[in-house]
């Protein structure tokens, strides 16, 4: 298992890889928004687990192992995203599935992932989910934040 770190740089160089002919060590700090040494050291240990060959102009390629692994995060990724969004979540979707992906575990995110598509081919159902949610929050239900006064 990667870290969520180095998860995340794969995910981030196997998206990238997705619309770009080629990939480069800045272009991934660049995404990331991290420093180039940072960036280097996470490059180097995927390299060493077989996930990633450097190339000539400091040019990266995904191996085999590697590609299969970043779709399966940017997958995961999008899988999350979608839940949010079908559950009509108020929260910073990006930022929240972040912290969600690397802590849930492979049989949650698949049942996720069935009740997403079970929603999207029963659109009747969704309409009915919301307005329950709206009908909860106008009779103020709900979990009271424990953390505000
Ligand atoms: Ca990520």
């Amino acid at each position: 298992m990667l870290s969520p770190s180095l998860e995340d740089y794969l995910e981030e160089i196997y998206r990238f890889s997705l619309h770009n002919d080629v990939v480069r060590v800045s272009d991934i700090a660049t995404c990331l928004d991290v420093t180039m040494p940072s960036v280097n050291n996470a490059i180097r240990k995927l390299s060493n687990e077989n996930y990633l060959v450097y190339k000539k102009y400091r040019e990266l390629v995904l191996t085999k192992k590697g590609r299969k692994l970043g779709k399966f995060l940017v997958e995961r990724n999008s899988i999350l995203q979608k839940f949010l969004r079908v559950i009509d979540s108020d929260c910073d979707i990006k930022a929240e599935v972040e912290a969600m992906e690397h802590y849930l575990t492979l049989p949650t995110i698949r049942a996720i992932e069935s009740l997403v598509d079970f929603f999207k081919n029963n659109q009747e159902c969704r309409l009915e989910f919301l307005k329950h949610c709206d009908q909860r929050k106008e009779k103020g239900l709900g979990l009271i934040d424990g953390y505000k006064d």
